[in-house]
Formats: C-alpha cells, sequence, structure tokens
C-alpha cells in the first residue's frame, strides 16, 4: 500500500480498525466530521463542482448479474446498444444545452454472453464492446464537441490506450475490495467483472496510461464496516501509488423493484455522511470526494462530511443506473449548495489539476483547454444553472 496522506492535527492518523469503528458510529465521531470539513476546505476552498452531462447508456447489455441492477437488461427485454446516430443525438443536444460531458456507461463484455450483443458489433465493424466505445467516443468528440467520460468495465493496458486518444476521463468503480461478495447468496455471484482483484488490475490499467481516474465505493450492498474502511484504504493505496485517482465516490446502494435485492435495506443518509467522512479522512485533503445528490432528499448533508463535488449532473438525461432518483434542477443545485456556504464551479470531466499533457491526450488537450477558463474550470454553464 502506498503512503497514506498525513493526518489533520488533533485527530488520530488514518488507520482501517479505527476507521470500521467509526464507521460503526463508536469512538469521536463528532471529531471525525470536524476533521472531514478542516480537511476539504483546506485541499479545495469553499468551492463546490459539479459536471453538466449526458448520460449515455451505450449499450444496457451485460455479461454480469449484479443483483441490485437495473441497468442491464436481456436482449428483449430492453437490453441493447444504442445506434452511433442515437449515441450522436444525445451529445448533439447536451452541446445544445452547454454540457461538456458525455458519460459513456455501459454493462461489461456482453457478446460473451448475448449472441445480439456480437452480431451488433459484427454489424458495426467492431470486434470488441471496447472498440464501439472508441468509435462512439470519437464522434461524440469530433461531431458533438463534448468530452467523453466512459465507464468501459474492466479493460487490460491495450484497451485502455486505444480508448484514451478520445475519452478525457474514465471510471470504474471499485464498489468493494472483499471477493466475499462474489459468494453464492451476495450481490456479486455469478459476475467475473466485479471480482476485486480484476478491478483493482483494471484501475492499474487506466492508471498506468495516464488517465485521469474516477473510482469508488458502492454501500450498502453487504459489506461489513471492516470491508468498506479496507476498500477505502486500497483506493488511497492506488491514489497514493498512481497519482491517477481525480475523484472517489461514495455512492448509496438503492434498492430496486424486480431485482433479488429489492427487500435490501437502503444506507441511511446518516451511514452514508459518515462514510463520506472517513473517506475524507482516509484519502486526505486534496481528493475530490463526490456524493451524488439525486440518491439522497437532502443532499447538503454531505457537504458537512467533507465532500466537494456532486459529480455529473443532466439538465437533459435521466440518471439510467437510477432511474427513479431525478437529479436537482441546476438551479436548486446552485441555490442549495451556496445556501450551505459555498461556491458552486462548473468543471470539465477532467478537473482542474489534471488538465496538462501528462493526463490528456494531445487530441483532446487543446480542446479541453479551449473549454476552460484559466483556473481549469469549464467555461460555460448550462442555462438552467444561473450563475457561471
Ligand atoms: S456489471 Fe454493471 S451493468 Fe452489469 S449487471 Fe453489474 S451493475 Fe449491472
Amino acid at each position: 500500500m502506498g503512503v497514506i496522506p498525513s493526518p489533520a492535527v488533533g485527530f488520530p492518523a488514518p488507520e482501517p480498525g479505527l476507521a470500521a469503528a467509526l464507521l460503526r458510529g463508536a469512538g469521536d465521531v463528532a471529531g471525525l466530521f470536524a476533521v472531514a470539513r478542516r480537511l476539504r476546505d483546506e485541499g479545495k476552498g469553499r468551492v463546490v463542482t459539479y459536471s453538466p452531462k449526458v448520460f449515455c447508456p451505450l449499450t444496457t447489455l451485460c455479461r454480469d448479474r449484479c443483483a441490485y441492477c437495473t441497468f442491464a437488461a436481456p436482449p428483449g427485454a430492453g437490453g441493447r446498444y444504442l445506434e452511433p446516430e442515437e449515441a450522436l443525438d444525445l451529445a448533439r443536444r447536451g452541446a445544445a444545452l452547454a454540457c461538456t460531458e458525455a458519460l459513456l456507461t455501459l454493462g461489461d463484455r456482453p457478446e460473451d454472453r448475448w449472441p445480439a450483443a456480437r452480431e451488433f458489433l459484427d454489424r458495426h465493424g467492431c470486434a470488441s464492446t471496447p472498440d464501439y466505445v472508441a468509435l462512439i467516443a470519437r464522434a461524440v468528440v469530433e461531431e458533438a464537441g463534448l468530452f467523453p467520460h466512459a465507464n468501459p468495465g474492466v479493460l487490460d493496458e491495450v484497451e485502455v490506450a486505444a480508448l484514451r486518444p478520445w475519452c478525457a476521463s474514465m471510471g470504474l468503480m471499485l464498489e468493494n475490495i472483499s471477493p466475499r461478495l462474489m459468494e453464492p447468496g451476495m450481490p456479486h455471484h455469478g459476475c467475473p467483472d466485479k471480482d476485486p482483484a480484476r478491478r483493482m488490475a483494471a484501475l492499474r490499467a487506466m492508471a498506468a496510461q495516464r488517465v485521469p481516474l474516477t473510482t469508488g465505493v458502492l454501500v450498502g450492498i453487504g459489506e461489513t464496516p471492516e470491508e468498506l474502511a479496507d476498500s477505502l484504504f486500497a483506493l488511497a493505496g492506488l491514489a497514493a501509488e498512481t497519482g491517477a485517482v481525480q475523484e472517489v465516490i461514495v455512492q448509496n446502494f438503492r434498492a430496486k423493484a424486480g431485482t433479488p435485492m429489492s427487500r435490501a435495506a437502503e444506507p441511511t443518509p446518516q451511514y452514508l455522511a459518515r462514510v463520506a467522512a472517513v473517506a475524507r479522512w482516509v484519502l486526505g485533503a486534496e481528493m475530490n470526494l463526490q456524493v451524488p445528490p439525486n440518491l439522497t432528499d437532502r443532499f447538503e448533508v454531505y457537504l458537512d462530511a467533507g465532500v466537494n463535488d456532486w459529480g455529473g449532473v443532466s439538465p437533459l438525461t435521466p440518471d439510467w443506473v437510477n432511474p427513479e432518483a431525478p437529479w436537482p434542477h441546476l438551479g436548486e443545485l446552485r441555490a442549495r449548495t451556496e445556501a450551505a456556504g459555498f461556491r458552486l464551479r462548473t468543471r470539465l470531466p477532467v478537473y482542474p489539476g489534471f488538465l496538462g499533457p501528462e493526463w490528456c491526450d494531445p487530441e483532446l488537450l487543446p480542446r479541453l483547454r479551449a473549454a476552460a477558463d484559466d483556473g481549469g474550470y469549464a467555461l460555460t454553464s448550462p442555462p438552467g444553472d444561473a450563475v457561471s
């Protein structure tokens, strides 16, 4: 494991046993929140960011079977690829609303399970789903002027390198470091792409190709506080070792009708806030820490736990992973963030600290710089967002 960032004065250094205890609500929880806020203020000031995006569900076919998922579906039950024109239409409509990010989200390796997926890829001259992602990402950049942030699943380094010229950043949630969650009866049983060792290897492949990375934990899928603490320390280690992690998401599980976990308890906002505060303490002042604002009614509670980002928010498209949870209107997001004492800024899918030649392909860097102000934030904001 790499070097863990130094602790704030007056609070113990991050350590997995103490992190698990704090997650359980034991110990100096009030002190933890104070440290989380102080670290955020030291590293990020009073600026909170979001990325105006369109959500592009590139394929809802998947070879995995996560017990909480409604995004993936079989062929004939809604599972399909977006045709290139459909993806481009979304991107163009997003561009017309001053969105800068095209979130390309997809199921993992559907061609390994579904003949219909293989036929689609053959028809479009693609050897694999990552090939199709590259095809669409390039068109999104060249024809719509948006910057793809791809959630491409588990890739190797060659596949990452092929995507890098057209994907400004990439994301892969670790979700949890525990292989126990793949055992029979657990949410990742039958999901080869949820093997935490494979996911860590894929994150390292992205980092090795100098791609700005988004990753994170999914909270409430049957993990123990110890497993959640270990996951946060694994991400802190990855960040310290590679320098490639630009943001970490703390995301809450939502129980969805029609899934094996439809009756599972969801984490409370109080617990998720505690997770966010522990994440800030473990990850340090400089990390961008995000909680999605559409999965909790009173999302401001996470500002008290040290977060500094709301992630991608769309004025156009639903959250296809949580379609029951609309994003807040951008004007409301601004008003509520500012009422809590912060300045809301729009950002690109690449954070300001990663906007340079080490992290951005020469194809994309001039376009990204042209879309950014002197501080590296997005030059424009969607019309629904009153102040830039
Ligand atoms: S890998 Fe993703 S898309 Fe596939 S079943 Fe799991 S959560 Fe759904």
